[in-house]
């Protein structure tokens, strides 16, 4: 399914330019528009899915497969030292494309790009109590 007014539909079927790194049936990789770090690529899956939630698990399990492929290739090609691999959900979360998508985030020593959250440190009743509730839904 592909949704109309989606931008990455269009991208993902030709119909917007990118700058293509990679394509097969299931799939684009392409340049994020406003890179974080050299090499700033994003993986889509061709059809629509809003977010990990409603992702095929066929296509959520190539996906991680081709993530690899990309990210090694990225080591080798781009010389990065090291990759960070991020996927948003939700705009709480940071997500403000909503069609899924993986970041490849190529790691540079020295370069500018920070992804920081807060290390709070865990308290016994607090990981309890999220074993208990996860439990009942996994
Ligand atoms: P999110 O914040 O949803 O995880 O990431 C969306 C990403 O898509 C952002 O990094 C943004 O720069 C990128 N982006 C948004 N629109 C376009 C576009 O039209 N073309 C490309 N190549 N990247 C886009
Ligand atoms: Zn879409």
């Amino acid at each position: 399914m592909k949704d109309e007014n989606c931008i990455f539909c269009k991208i993902g079927a030709g119909e917007i330019p990118s700058y293509q790194l990679y394509e097969d049936d299931d799939f684009k990789v392409f340049l994020d528009l406003s890179p974080t770090s050299f090499g700033h690529a994003l993986i889509i899956p061709k059809e629509h899915y809003k977010n990990l939630f409603e992702l095929d698990d066929n296509i959520a399990a190539k996906a991680l497969v081709l993530a690899k492929k990309i990210g090694t290739a990225m080591m080798q090609a781009l010389h990065c030292d090291g990759l960070n691999i991020l996927q948003n959900n939700g705009e709480i979360a940071g997500q403000t494309m909503f069609h899924f998508h993986i970041h490849l985030i190529p790691r540079y020593e020295n370069d500018n790009t920070k992804i920081i959250f807060d290390q709070n440190s865990l308290n016994e009743e607090d990981a309890k109590k999220i074993q208990e509730e996860m439990a009942r839904f996994i």
